[in-house]
């Protein structure tokens, strides 16, 4: 999806504020001679902006609107070095909460809704972002933040709670304390909305499987506001997202060129109308794809598919790229083979070879089973690999986090 001109437009208005202001990513921009785009060939060569660039921002760099307009900070986790302080003013934080009451408005939840908050409340952006929306909406809100599940099984039960905002772990852990305590038909929950970890099928089964609400997955990052900047929509697994506040692009984070619609790769955003600290080309480092056509539901938004990682999980081969993740999803439509599975990849005569090293954990066919499974790898990253079936058991186990992938082509 080619930027438009409307957002052209905005992307220019965002150039000359950031020039303007004089702030970090202002300088770098003047300093590389830029003060405004005029197609899309030219805003695909605007410099990217980098999480570890907004640190040097540290603390009120990237601050751009006027300081008696700043009404609210926000940092990022820093698990390394220092965080990044994302200044807000009062429209920012409005935007913010229409985003995430279309969020809630996707999710078929209303102003009848009692929304019990469990993501912490403080610097960081979830507990107060999934408020702000609620309050938007009109919805109930039960702020509860993290932890305490006694209390808050408790007001779940009294307040009649009908929908859950939580990380997935935390949703999971409710889940089974409900089902421990049978207490289930004391519960009124009918969906929940979770954010900002990555999840499997299976751990959405169990969870829908003892509440029977319907789950959503809401995506978001502090740099771009936070959560709320893109849903699911009911049915469907893949996200809308907002693209009257943003603009996303695909890279191919090895060459950094932008990838057509449909293609798996790094997304990058462009906040179109944000004032307290405007971000152009911001890399996620999260891999996903724009999802190509109408979505069954009816919405104009367009959409990305399901978060598959993070871009250091990527491997190149053969020209094409592939996610572990994606090969995990294969194998799991497989009965016959266990958890647990190798991808090794080396060089040989000139050529890169895949090979797909997984366990069987019943009486079969070692090459049929491993003809059928390249088959349907094949059909899903392009190309077959060599799969060689194992007896249970023989691959490494590892009490940390098992590697599955060995790249022989670089040792
Ligand atoms: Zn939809």
């Amino acid at each position: 999806m080619r930027i438009s001109e409307k957002q052209l437009a905005q992307v220019n208005d965002r150039i000359r504020a950031l020039v303007g202001a004089g702030s970090f990513y202002g300088k770098k921009l003047s300093e590389a001679g830029i003060t405004s785009v005029s197609s899309a060939e030219e805003f695909e060569a605007l410099p990217f902006s980098e999480k570890s660039d907004l640190r040097e921002a540290y603390p009120l760099g990237l601050m751009t609107a006027p300081e008696e307009e700043i009404v609210r900070i926000h940092s990022s986790s820093g698990t390394t070095g220092l965080p990044v302080i994302i200044p807000y003013t009062a429209k920012d934080v409005d935007d913010w909460g229409e985003m995430f009451k279309r969020c809630y408005e996707m999710a078929g939840i209303t102003n009848r809704d009692r929304i019990q908050i469990t993501p912490g409340y403080g610097l960081w952006t979830a507990g107060i972002g999934f408020q702000n929306g609620a309050e938007k909406l009109g919805a109930m809100v039960i702020p509860m933040g993290p932890g305490n599940t006694e209390k808050q099984l408790q007001m779940m039960m009294d307040m009649k709670s009908t929908v859950l905002c939580s990380t997935s772990s935390y949703a999971l852990l409710l889940a089974e304390e409900i089902e421990k305590r049978g207490i289930r038909d004391k519960i009124h929950l009918k969906k929940g909305v979770i954010g900002s970890e990555r999840w499997g099928k299976a751990m959405r089964e169990r969870i829908q499987g003892i509440l029977g609400i319907e789950l959503y997955d809401i995506y978001g990052l502090t740099e771009i506001y936070g959560p709320g900047i893109g849903i699911n929509c009911p049915g469907e697994e893949y996200m809308h997202y907002w693209d009257d506040y943003l603009y996303l692009e695909i890279i191919d984070p090895v060459t950094k060129k932008n990838l057509p619609d449909g293609e798996w790769g790094e997304i990058v955003i462009t906040t179109l109308v944000k004032e307290g600290a405007p971000l152009i080309r911001y890399r996620t480092h999260d891999l996903s794809r724009i999802v190509p056509g109408q979505c069954s539901c009816g919405s104009a938004y367009p959409r990305i598919d399901v978060i598959r990682g993070r871009t250091d999980d990527m491997i190149k081969i053969k020209g094409v790229n592939v996610f572990p993740a994606q090969i995990e999803e294969v194998l799991n439509q497989f009965d016959e083979v266990s958890s647990e599975y190798q991808i090794r990849i080396s060089h040989l005569d000139g050529r890169d070879t895949m090979r797909l090293y997984v366990e069987t954990n019943g009486h079969v066919d070692f090459a049929e089973l491993s003809r059928r499974i390249a088959e349907k790898v094949k059909s899903r990253i392009g190309f077959t690999p060599l799969v060689k079936v194992v007896e249970e058991g023989v691959l490494p186990r590892s009490e940390k986090k098992t590697k599955r992938v060995i790249d022989e082509r670089y040792e």
